[in-house]
């Protein structure tokens, strides 16, 4: 049994990222279960081990520890393929040759918008019936397809520790793109499988997604974990944080003034779990953690790191 932060080595972690990390490592502890640290690093071109030695340096700055080995997926390829292989085998993929442009312009172009939870940009099945002459067609002009789960509009519902009752439907989403390299959707479920993840603690940006994961785990024959999505930390006007317009990162906010120690603390205020200016280590926290004291609403950075 773990529980499991899941970065992808592209930047440096935001506060967002840290305060996530901070509630995922807070589940695991808690609850006595080990805590793996996983690179989500399947993009090759935008991952990189320098990123990924920052990421875990910021991760021990504010006192999260991991068991085990970091595990990459740029090394787990071959598991990702077998995967997939098995999917095809059951006739439940096919190739898709749209562009993300052609979807998007289907989606706009779609009269009335699909009913209840859907993920965003959520495909619509151009492709999902092409004939063998069709196909044929595309690859001669030079196409190369991706790879995408044939569905039949399932819905799948779960009950998430932070946002509750959740249900929504499942599209036919990409499991292997275009260039070759395996999707996020495939690799997390296969991943959360294979490392005995029986806790997921991530941004509710993923929320939408997760109903895509339940239906691979039935397919591959996975448990399901149990899922809380934790609200993000945003901008004063709800948008995602701009890590450029001001200081996010550790390394940022260590130069205007903020230590790791004091960005840990305020973290902690956020969560509940300590007062204003309280110093805390994160061992400290493990024993006031409940995920019900969690704020179900985001963050909002200037709560956080007021402007002077
Ligand atoms: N790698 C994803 C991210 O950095 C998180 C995936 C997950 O936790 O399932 O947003």
């Amino acid at each position: 049994m773990a529980g499991r932060f899941a970065p992808s080595p592209t930047g440096d972690l935001h506060v967002g990222n840290l305060r996530t990390a901070l509630v995922a490592w807070l589940a695991a502890r808690s609850t006595g279960i080990d805590f793996i640290v996983r690179m989500e690093d399947l993009d090759r071109v935008t991952s990189s081990p320098a990123w990924e030695q920052r990421q875990l340096a910021d991760l021990a700055a504010i006192g999260l520890n991991w068991d085990g080995d970091v595990v990459r997926q740029s090394e787990r390829f071959d598991r990702y393929r077998a995967a997939l292989e098995e999917v095809r085998r059951s006739d439940r993929a096919y190739p898709c040759y749209c562009t993300r442009r052609e979807i998007r312009a289907e989606i706009d172009a779609a009269v009335s918008a699909p009913h209840g939870h859907v993920p965003d940009g959520a495909y619509p099945g151009t492709c999902r019936d092409l004939t063998s002459r069709e196909r044929a067609q595309r690859e001669r002009a030079g196409r190369v397809p991706a790879w995408r789960l044939r569905t039949g509009g399932e819905t799948f519902s779960l009950t998430d520790a932070i946002a509750g009752d959740y249900t929504g439907a499942v599209d036919d989403f990409v499991l292997q793109r275009s260039d070759g390299v395996p999707a996020y959707n495939l690799a997390v479920v296969i991943d959360d499988s294979a490392q005995g993840v029986t806790q997921v603690v991530r941004g509710d940006d993923l929320l939408s997604s997760t109903p895509r994961h339940l239906l691979l785990q039935r397919l591959v024959g996975a448990a399901h974990p149990s899922y809380c999505h934790v609200p993000l930390v945003v901008e004063a006007d709800g948008t995602r944080l701009a890590k450029r317009d001001r200081a996010v990162t550790l390394a940022d906010l260590a130069t205007a003034g903020h230590g790791a120690a004091e960005v840990l603390s305020v973290l902690a205020g956020s969560l509940d779990l300590a007062e204003p200016g309280e110093p805390v280590r994160a061992e400290q926290l493990v024993d006031r953690f409940d995920t019900s004291l969690v704020p179900r609403r985001p963050a909002q950075i200037d709560d956080l790191f007021p402007v002077v």
